[in-house]
C-alpha cells in the first residue's frame, strides 16, 4: 500500500509541476486541485513538499484514488476521478469495469 501511494504521489508530483506550477496563471484549475495549486510556496516546492501537501489532500478526503485505475483526474479534462460513471460488465470469473469522464468522455476499462 505505501509503494502504491508513493508511486501514485510520484505521478501526481510531476503532473502537478507541470501542469500547474509552471503554467499557474494561464491554466484552469479543477476544483479538486485547488486546495493544493493555491497552497504551492512560492519558490519551487520540493519533492518532499509535495508529497507532504499531496497526502494532506489525500487524508483531508477532496482527493480519492481510483484504487482499479490508479488516477485521481482524468487524464484530459483534469475532472475529479470521483465523478467518474462506472458501468460494470462480465460474468462469473471475470468483471471489468469501465469508467468514463462526465465531461470530455474519456474512458479507460479496468479488471476488478
Ligand atoms: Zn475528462
Amino acid at each position: 500500500m505505501v509503494e502504491v501511494l508513493f508511486f501514485i504521489g510520484g505521478c501526481i508530483i510531476s503532473w502537478l509541476i507541470a501542469h500547474f506550477y509552471y503554467h499557474r496563471s494561464s491554466k484552469i484549475i479543477p476544483e479538486w486541485a485547488k486546495g493544493i495549486v493555491e497552497n504551492l510556496p512560492t519558490q519551487q516546492p520540493t519533492e518532499d513538499e509535495l508529497l507532504q501537501l499531496f497526502q494532506e489532500h489525500l487524508d483531508s478526503g477532496e482527493i480519492e484514488v481510483n484504487p482499479l485505475l490508479n488516477r485521481v483526474a482524468c487524464p484530459k479534462c483534469g475532472e475529479s476521478a470521483k465523478n467518474f460513471k462506472e458501468e460494470v460488465y462480465g460474468g462469473d470469473s471475470v468483471t471489468i469495469v469501465v469508467f468514463t469522464c462526465p465531461i470530455c468522455g474519456w474512458s479507460e476499462d479496468a479488471q476488478a
